[in-house]
């Protein structure tokens, strides 16, 4: 058995590094989201701890897109199209995938 003690922060699934461009430290925090029907996928998805903008992890490729603006955001690495819906303070209250 092998350890690497350079790994250890990187063990807790829940956590991802944030893809946003001018955050290079951030970690977003995934959480699983379900649709309002309950019959959608399972959704992980979360808000940076550094800069605060959200990102969904692609249950499909495990890509990390960012949201921007409240859009619907195509995943980077297939045909996934994921949203989030914001509340009147502009933050992330739900994450679904629409397409
Ligand atoms: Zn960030
Ligand atoms: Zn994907």
């Amino acid at each position: 058995m092998t350890e690497d003690p350079d790994y250890d922060a990187f063990d807790d699934p829940t956590r991802v590094a944030c893809p946003a461009n001018n955050c290079e430290h951030g970690d977003v925090r995934l959480s699983e989201y379900r649709g309002e029907d309950g019959e959608s996928p399972v959704v992980l998805a979360g808000d940076c701890d550094s800069c605060g903008f959200s990102s969904v992890q692609c249950q499909e490729c495990g890509d990390v897109t960012l949201f921007i603006d409240g859009d619907p955001r195509q995943c980077g690495g297939c045909d996934a199209v994921y949203q989030h819906e914001l509340d009147r303070k502009g933050l992330s209250v739900s994450f679904r995938r629409v397409s």
